[in-house]
């Protein structure tokens, strides 16, 4: 059972949640906690479990060979992202590495076979474990922007490296991409979002995303307020259920800020992940 925890915004506390629910879950059961916000990863600053290794990911980036190439120019044509240019005069051809996605057609498409490739490195995969939790995070090098792909060489890995039958995934904020590739295998999304127009605006989005991509979905509300109903109401209509209320509380400001989840904070919010888990594992096995 695959459970992404997404957010349309940064900032609402998606990681807070996302950690604070495998913390809970791993009390009875085993799991995976998967970072896949690779721009900026920040789980562990909850879950602190020691990195065992680390391997790079890398994406295929084409190189020339001068001796086979004729300057045709049919790789600047297949190029779907203008990361390859053929300058005819001067007799050069110019890969930009980080516009290149490494999807291979230029490679494929040279009638000349003058294309080989090599590794780009793009960021770092590590692992760890403790206790119940088996734990995967990626991070893109500073000023990498192939997010989308970094996810993709991720989810590749974790099909031989993830052994256990529940993984909790903290996606990247948004709905672009990235989003939708963290959402891709779910078998039930949580929305976390804040008690405020923005928070719902952006929530909106992510759950129009994830509703067309037929995913079950429930939302947590993160930083509550009592005078704000607009958010109830639009799971109301939705159908959407609200699987856990976490009220605006300097404490939970300060334990966050101190790197602590509301799962060790309070019994009782452990308690609450624990049935919040037990809720979605309903849904999904009665799907
Ligand atoms: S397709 Fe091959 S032969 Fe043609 S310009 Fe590109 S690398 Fe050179
Ligand atoms: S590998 Fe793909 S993205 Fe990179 S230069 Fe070739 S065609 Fe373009």
């Amino acid at each position: 059972m695959v459970i992404t925890v997404a957010s349309g915004k940064g900032g609402t506390g998606k990681t807070t949640i996302s950690t604070s629910l495998s913390l809970a879950v791993s009390s009875r059961k085993k799991l995976s906690h998967v970072d896949l916000d690779v721009e900026e990863p920040d789980s562990n600053i909850f879950l602190k479990i020691p990195i065992q290794r680390e391997e790079m990911i890398w994406l295929p980036l084409p190189v020339i060979n001068y001796d086979k190439c004729t300057f045709c120019g049919v790789c600047q044509r297949v190029c779907e992202y203008n990361a390859i240019f053929v300058f005819k005069n001067t007799k050069q051809v110019k890969v930009f590495d980080q516009l290149c996605r490494g999807c291979g057609a230029c490679k494929e498409m040279c009638p000349f076979d003058a294309i080989y490739e090599v590794q780009r490195f793009i960021g770092v995969f590590s692992m760890g474990s403790r206790g119940n939790i088996d734990f995967y995070e990626g991070r893109l090098n500073i000023g990498e922007y192939v997010t989308t792909d970094a996810i993709r060489w991720i989810k590749r890995r974790l099909k031989n490296l993830n052994k256990n039958d529940i993984t909790i995934i903290d996606a990247p904020p948004g709905t672009s991409c990235p989003v939708i590739q963290s959402m891709k295998d779910a078998d039930f999304v949580i929305l976390v979002t804040e008690d405020t127009p923005f928070g719902l605006f952006d929530m909106k989005l992510a759950y129009g995303v994830a509703k067309k991509m037929g995913k079950k979905m429930g939302i947590i509300i993160n930083k509550a307020l009592p005078g704000y109903k607009e958010t109830r109401e639009f799971a109301r209509r939705e159908g959407v259920p609200i699987l856990l209320e976490i009220p605006f509380d300097r404490k939970f400001a300060k334990a966050y800020a101190e790197g602590v989840t509301l799962s060790e904070f309070s019994e009782n919010y452990r308690k609450r992940f624990e049935e919040v888990f037990q809720y979605i594992e309903g849904v999904v096995q009665n799907a």
